[in-house]
C-alpha cells in the first residue's frame, strides 16, 4: 500500500479528542459564580482554598498551596526546603526543561543525571555518581504519568521534590504520587491531566514546609499575620478563583479518565509493532499522560521520517524531549555532561499524547494500522 506521504490514501482522516475535554455544565456554573461574585482572587474568594484542600485530600496529603503554574510550584518547593544559592539539585535528563529551570529560578544549580533505559526515569546509579556535599535536593520526575522510584532515592538522605506535573492520580505500591517525597508539585497547564489553562500546586506532609510555602507564595506574609506584615521575602504567586472553579469538577472525573487511558495503553501495548515503554515496576497506577514508544529504525529510516509518515497517515505523534544534556542554554548554569541513555531516547522515543489516549478503540486501531503500514513500507525499501 502506498504511504500517504507518497500520495497514497491516509489511514485516518477523522480528528482526535480535544484536550481539555469540552467544558461541563458544572464548570460553567462555578466559573459564572466566581465572575458574578466579584471575588476573583484567592484572598477574597473561597474556591482556591476549597480546591487546594480537595486536591490534597484526594492524595492523602495534609497540606497544599495552589500557585500560578507548575514551574513556580517547583521553585517554591525547592525554596521552602531551603534550596538556594550555591546549592545543587539533581534532575533527570529526560524531562521538560522546567524541571531544570525551576532550580535556576531558586538560585541553585541543576545537576543533570542520566535515566534508566527501560523506563527513562531518573537512574539512582547516576544520582550516586553526581551527589556531593552541595546536593540539597533530588527531583525525580513522574515521567509520562508513571511514578519514579522515589524509595530508591531516599537512601541518599537528601530532601526529595517530586515533579508530579504529569502524574495526577498515579500511585506507587498503592501510595499516591505527591506523598512519596518531602514535597511534590503538580501542573494544571493546558496539556496536563487536570487543567485550567495554567496553574500549579505544591503538597507536603510537613507543617513547617507548608508555612514557608504559604509565605513564599503570598508575598512573605505569615498565615496568622497581618496584610502589611512580611516577615519573609516572598512573591504574589497565587492561583485565581477562575482557575480553581475550572479545576474543582475535574477531581470527580479523573479516575474515569485514567481508566480510559489505561485501557488505551494496554491495547496499544498489545497491538502496536513498536515497544510501548514499561512503567517502573512498583507502579500501581499511571496517569498515562503520554505513551512512550521506542522507534527501532524500520528499514534504517529515521525517527523524523517515521513521524512525518505517520502524520501523513492522520496520526500526529510527538518527537518529545531532546535531553537536558543537549539544551545549550542551560550551559550558562551547569556543566552539560553527556547523558547517553537520555540522548539515545531523544533520537528514538516517540510520544502518543494524552488526548489521543482518550480515543475509542477504532481510533486506536488506526494508530496500529498506520504504524504497521509505515513499518512495512519502510522495511521493503531499505536504502
Ligand atoms: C508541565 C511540566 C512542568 C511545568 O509546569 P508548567 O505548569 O508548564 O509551568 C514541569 N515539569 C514537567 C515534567 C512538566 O511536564
Amino acid at each position: 500500500m502506498t504511504l500517504a506521504i507518497d500520495g497514497g490514501t491516509p489511514v485516518r482522516t477523522e480528528g482526535w479528542p480535544s484536550w481539555p475535554p469540552p467544558a461541563t455544565p458544572e464548570q460553567r456554573e462555578l466559573l459564572l459564580e466566581v465572575l458574578d461574585s466579584g471575588a476573583w482572587g484567592a484572598t477574597s474568594g473561597t474556591k482556591v482554598g476549597e480546591f487546594t484542600k480537595a486536591f490534597a485530600a484526594s492524595i492523602g496529603a495534609p497540606y497544599g498551596v495552589s500557585v500560578v503554574n507548575g514551574t513556580v510550584a517547583l521553585f517554591l518547593a525547592l525554596r521552602a526546603l531551603g534550596v538556594g544559592r550555591d546549592d545543587e539539585v539533581i534532575v533527570p535528563a529526560y524531562t521538560f526543561v522546567a524541571s531544570a529551570t525551576s532550580v535556576i529560578l531558586a538560585g541553585a544549580r541543576p545537576v543533570i543525571a542520566d535515566v534508566t533505559p527501560a523506563t527513562l526515569h531518573l537512574d539512582p546509579a547516576a544520582v550516586e555518581r553526581l551527589i556531593g556535599p552541595r546536593t540539597k535536593a533530588i527531583m525525580p520526575v513522574h515521567l509520562a504519568g508513571a511514578p519514579a522510584d522515589v524509595d530508591a532515592l531516599k537512601g541518599f538522605g537528601v530532601p526529595i521534590v517530586e515533579d508530579a506535573a504529569q502524574a495526577h492520580g498515579a500511585t506507587w505500591h498503592g501510595r499516591p504520587v505527591g506523598t512519596l517525597g518531602d514535597a511534590a508539585c503538580f501542573s494544571f497547564q493546558s496539556s496536563k491531566a487536570m487543567t485550567a489553562g495554567e496553574g500549579g500546586l505544591v503538597v507536603t506532609d510537613d507543617e513547617a514546609v507548608y508555612r514557608r510555602l504559604w509565605a513564599l507564595h503570598n508575598v512573605g506574609r505569615s498565615i496568622d499575620g497581618g496584610w502589611y506584615e512580611h516577615p519573609d521575602v516572598g512573591w504574589n504567586l497565587r492561583m485565581t478563583e477562575f482557575q480553581a472553579a475550572v479545576l474543582l469538577p475535574q477531581l470527580g472525573v479523573l479516575d474515569e479518565q485514567l481508566e480510559t487511558r489505561r485501557r488505551a495503553v494496554e491495547y496499544l501495548r498489545r497491538e502496536l509493532p513498536l515497544e510501548v515503554l514499561a512503567e517502573p515496576a512498583g507502579t500501581t497506577r499511571s496517569s498515562h499522560h503520554l505513551a512512550l514508544l521506542r522507534y527501532e529504525a524500520f528499514g534504517g529510516r529515521s525517527k523524523a521520517d517515521f513521524i512525518a509518515a505517520m502524520a501523513a497517515e492522520g496520526i500526529p505523534l510527538d518527537a518529545g524531549y531532546r535531553s537536558l544534556s543537549r539544551e545549550s542554554a542551560l550551559s550558562a548554569y551547569t556543566e552539560l555532561l553527556p547523558c547517553p541513555v537520555a540522548e539515545a531516547a531523544a533520537d528514538s522515543v516517540v510520544w502518543i499524547r494524552q488526548s489521543m489516549l482518550m480515543s475509542d478503540e477504532s481510533a486506536l486501531a488506526d494508530i496500529v494500522t498506520a504504524a504497521a503500514k509505515v513499518r512495512k513500507a519502510f522495511s521493503s525499501r531499505v536504502q
